[in-house]
Order: structure tokens, then sequence, then C-alpha cells
């Protein structure tokens, strides 16, 4: 096939606008997969995908499409993840296409995802085409919605396209316009370089690396070498998604499939490396190689510790296919034994936690999620802390940098005051507020990563009575006032407990901790202080009461220093109890603690 007759594209939406079924009705239309076959969204293909209604990997396919002009043209679809948190994979697949179709919902608008993913393909220079979809919708509002994409996004929507996925009315002018407007493929040299854009693991067959070839060829049974971590293979296999992975002898320029070597670790195989033959250094890598970055931290432990061996291999198994996920061993004096566990987002963390639950039936338990911040020493050294544990002596530290995001709210007229609001609380400014329509508003605004972390979605939610949507991009690192609160049980610190938060937040933070502890902590025979301090000043406090024997109680009448006497003798055991006596404190409270994410 000619160059020419090649497209590749992606489809970007805001979640359920109707992505996966756009791209259903495209492989019904070119016959890829029959009616038989079937079945609603079927490139999500994880159980959690399908359960969601999200789509965490990306799926390419190849499909065959006769075109008005009487060419046969091959069309590469790749499926992208959507959410932010996967938005490095996003960015790697739109770099293997030259175009995007840009699905809008007519009958809820631009939403706040559109916008991020909007700006992730103009800025790697895709072509856009503009489709509203669910017009058999009686709300549908195709004038609104062309408005919105024209003023916000910047887009021209006059000839926007008009779709029902679900019906298939307009998906015929969908394909064309897809041949018509999306550029083909360029070849610039003879070389052979390939875009790997993605990596899948299989028990049997080891890593199979999806590739995008950008010039020459690739062939089965050619030695290859991935430029950025230098792994060196012999192809076994060669292929396209046709959407099953089918061998074929040849990749052309253009082309999008999978090879197969002899690679049997994953990390050998890294998304947007650059691959080319045999040993040749001359071509030079695509842009855009960087190794995946985790942006959120977590220590997972298993609640059985017996579980600790199953809980390594598991982790093991989960991130064969999960090239994002990183963890390594730690320990905690309160939780045991378990694992420092890096993710891309807060979307990453929680499908991990529930795919380990739910493949490999373990029970979890997670720390207060992090942030990386990056801590200037005043011995002019710097480092990276992703563990509270580990923050330096405050004496050494000259500043303290946390990430911060760009992101984008949509919602209703009336809730902007709430929305705002929030968005202070968290430590936020508003930088823009632009309307959509008569009824929506989008706020722009920078925030600190760590703020949204735990609850800010939740809240977001509900003050906006569930309408508002949230995107966000990173937006780089800023100084910021942050301090290390500890929490003491019986004046020890307990290092499950530990966090970076911002000055400003600390009491409040403190206090909190504290009060769910008390509630959690059961009572021992001696009073038991629970404080959170910042170093040594104490911030805020709670005492769990002893439990006191009624040591009075065999007195009747007589003097009152009689009384005394007793109550005295006692308070001095009790003392005494308290120096040596240990807290214990039962994994239940820590998780029950730990889960109201106080
Ligand atoms: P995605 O999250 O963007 O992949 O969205 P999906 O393709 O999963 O679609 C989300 C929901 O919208 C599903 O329940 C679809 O059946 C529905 N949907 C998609 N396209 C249309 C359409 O054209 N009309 C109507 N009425 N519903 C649609
Ligand atoms: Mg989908």
């Amino acid at each position: 096939m000619e160059l020419k007759q090649i497209r590749n594209f992606c489809i970007i939406a805001h979640i359920d606008h109707g992505k996966s079924t756009l791209a259903d009705q495209m492989l019904l239309k070119t016959k890829t997969v029959d009616q038989r076959q079937f079945r609603d969204q079927l490139l999500d293909d994880m159980d959690i995908e399908r359960e969601r209604g999200i789509t965490i990997k990306s799926h390419p396919v190849t499909m065959h499409y006769d075109a008005d002009d009487g060419l046969e043209y091959e069309l590469n679809l790749i499926d992208t993840p959507g959410h932010v948190d996967f938005s490095y994979e996003v960015s790697r697949s739109m770099s293997a296409c030259e175009g995007a179709i840009l699905v809008v919902d007519a009958a809820q608008g631009v939403q706040a995802q559109t916008v991020a993913n909007t700006h992730l393909a103009v800025d790697r220079g895709l072509e856009v085409i503009p489709v509203l979809n669910k017009i058999d919708l009686p709300n549908a509002d195709i004038e609104a919605a062309k408005k919105q994409i024209e003023d916000v996004l910047a887009i021209d929507a006059s000839d926007a396209l008009l779709v029902s996925a679900k019906t298939g009315q307009g998906i015929d002018a969908v394909m064309e316009a897809v041949i018509s407007k999306i550029p083909p493929p360029q070849c610039t040299q003879e070389s052979t370089r390939a875009l790997i854009f993605d990596s899948v693991y299989d028990a049997f067959r080891g890593v199979v690396t999806y590739v995008r070839v950008v010039d020459g060829a690739i062939r089965g049974r050619d030695r290859i070498k991935m430029l950025g971590t230098g792994t060196r293979t012999e192809i076994k296999e060669i292929g396209i998604f046709s959407p099953k992975p089918t061998p074929v002898e040849k990749l052309n320029p253009g082309q999008v499939g999978y090879l197969i070597g002899t690679i049997k670790t994953p990390s050998e195989s890294q998304v947007g490396d650059t691959i080319v033959m045999g040993s040749d250094d001359s071509s030079g890598a695509l842009a855009g190689f960087s190794p995946i970055k985790p942006m959120v931290f977590s220590g997972l432990y298993p609640v059985d510790t017996a579980d600790y061996e199953k809980f390594r291999q598991s982790l093991e198994k989960l991130s064969l296919n999960d090239s994002a996920l990183t963890f390594h061993a730690e320990s905690s004096v309160a939780l045991g034994f378990g694992f420092r566990c890096g993710f891309l987002g807060l979307l990453h963390m929680e499908i991990v936690q529930e795919r380990l639950t739910r493949e490999f039936d373990l029970d979890i338990i997670s720390t207060a999620p992090s942030v990386i911040y990056r801590i200037d020493l005043k011995d002019g050294t710097s480092m990276e802390l992703d563990n509270p544990v580990f923050m330096p002596d405050i004496t050494t530290i000259d500043t303290i940098y946390e990430p911060c995001i760009r992101a984008f709210i949509i919602c209703m007229n009336e809730h902007i005051g709430d929305v705002m609001k929030l968005i202070m609380d968290r430590r936020g400014d508003v930088l823009k507020t632009e309307s959509l329509d008569t009824t929506r508003v989008m706020l722009t605004c920078n925030m600190p990563l760590n703020e949204i972390l735990t609850d800010f979605h939740d809240i977001l939610k509900s003050v906006s009575h569930g309408y508002a949507s949230m995107d966000y991009e990173h937006s780089g690192y800023e100084a910021s006032d942050m301090v290390k609160l500890d929490v003491m049980l019986n004046s020890e610190v307990v290092d499950a407990f530990s966090c970076l938060v911002h000055r400003s937040k600390a009491i409040s933070k403190g206090r909190q901790i504290c009060a769910a502890l008390k509630e959690s902590v059961p009572r021992h025979m001696f009073a038991i202080p629970i404080q959170a301090a910042l170093g040594r000043t104490i911030i805020a406090r709670e005492t769990i009461r002893a439990f006191r024997k009624d040591v009075t109680a065999k007195l009747y009448g007589g003097d009152v220093t009689r009384k005394r006497k007793l109550l005295d003798k006692q308070k001095k055991g009790k003392k005494r109890m308290k120096q040596f006596g240990q807290v214990s404190v039962p994994q239940k409270a820590f998780i029950s603690v730990l889960r109201t994410g106080a």
C-alpha cells in the first residue's frame, strides 16, 4: 500500500461522549469485525475498562476502507485512554498519528477533558476533525456545541460533522473526512525508524511492542535495536491488529502494528523509544523519549501480614502489563512490611488497588498519597522526596518545591461561587473564567497537585450537584512553605501518619487525624495522649482516657483523706504503668483512620 493511502488517527473526547461507540461503528463499517463477533465497546477488553466504561490501555486497530474516490485506504485507529493520568500514553499515541477526531456530545457540549485532550492534540500538530455526536438525543443542541468548540477550543466548527454513533447516522461522512482532511504519513529517509507507542506483556511470548513505522520498513527476522534503552533483539513475529493480532511479512512506513522479539522484561521496551535496524546509530531518535515518571506515591501494605509474599508476586505480575507502575519494598512500624508504589495519578492508583483486590484477591491498606517534592538543601545539593518519613532535618533545608497543575473546571453558573471557594480553600488561583454558553462557565486555575489528591473530586461533585467536570495538566514546580506533620501516640511517632502539609493547613489536618485516632484506638489501663506535632511544637492534642478501677468502692463513710490516699496510690501505679506500658494499637484502628482519609 502506498503512503498516500494510509491514514493514522486517534479519537479524543470527554468520558462518555461516545469515543468507543464511534470506534465500534468504524469497525463495522469497514467490516473489520462482522456483526457476529461484535459486542459494544469492542476495544475495551479489560474487566475494569468495561465496567467503568473507561479506556485504560491504548488499542490500535487497522481497518481497510473503500473510499468514494475508488481507492482502498488503510486506516489505523489508535484508541487512546482519555483520562489525564494517562496523558503520557495519550501523547505518545498521538505522536503515532497525523490527525484526531474530536468527539463532542451535542447534548452536553464541551467538557473539561475535551479541553485538555484538544490541547494535547493541537500541541502535537495534529489535524483535528470536530464531530458532534449523539444528535439522535432530543436535547442535543448542535449550534451551542459548535459555538463552544469555536470559542473555547479555537477550532473552526462551521462544518463539524453531525453523527449518531448509536444509530450509525453520519458515519460515512466521518470516514470520508478522515481520508480528505488528515494528511497521509510522511517518510523522510531510507533507513528504518519506528516509534514504540505501547507495549504489553504476554505470559507465553514475552513483551509485545506496539510500533508505528516512521521511515524505512521492518520485516520478520530483522535484527533491531532500541535507541533509548540499548535493547537489541531479533524479531520473531511482526503483525497488525485487525483487531486481533495478525502476523504479516513486513511493516511499511506509516503502518502501525506490533512486533515480538526475544525480550522478556517489559522495562527493556520503553514507550516513546525509537527502533532502528541492527547497529544503525546514525539516524537519530524520534522526538520525545523520556522515561515515564510516576507523579503520586503511596505505601501499600497487605492487611494480613502473611500475604506479603503473595502481594510481592502480584505486584510483579501487575507491573509486567503496566509499565508505569513502580514499587520498592518499605516497612512501617505500624503496618509491617509493604511496598512504596508510584502511580501516574489518582485514577491509576485507584485502578491498581482495585486490580490487586480483584484479580489477586488481596486485602490492601494504603497510606496517604503523596506527591514528589523537590528540596534544595543549604549545602547546595538538591533531592526528590516521595516519602515524608525521609524528610531531611528542617535546619538543612533551603527551599521546598511542590508540583502544580493547571486545572480546567466546567460548572453551571449558579455553582461558580462554591466552586471558587473550594479552589481557594485548596490554595488555588483562578486565572481565567470564560462563559461557555448561557448556563455554564469554565474556570482555568493553578493549584498544587497535593491538594487534589484525596477528596477534591468528591467535594467538587457535591458542591456542583454532580454537574462540574474537571481535568488538568501538569504545570511544573513552585516554591512552597511545606512542613512535616508527625503524629504521636503516647509520645512515640507513628510513621504511617506522617505527611507533608502546607503550613496554613497543618493545624486543621493535625486536629482531624487526632480526632479520628481517638475514635479508633481502644482504651488502655493508662491515659494515652495523641498529639500532632511540627518538629517539637505540638499543634493538636486529644487524650484517650484510661480505664479506672473504682478503688474507693469498699469505703463508706469515714474521713475524705482515706479516699484521697487510695486514689493517690492508684495514680502512682498508673504513672509507672504509663512509663513502661506499650500502647497496643490494633491494625484495624490504623486502617480505619487511613481509610477515612483524615
Ligand atoms: P467513551 O467514554 O467516550 O468511550 O463513550 P462510550 O462510547 O463508552 O459511550 C458512552 C455512552 O453513550 C454509552 O452508553 C453509549 O451507548 C452512549 N452513546 C454513544 N454514542 C451515542 C449516540 O450517538 N446516541 C446516543 N443516544 N447514545 C450514545
Ligand atoms: Mg471508551
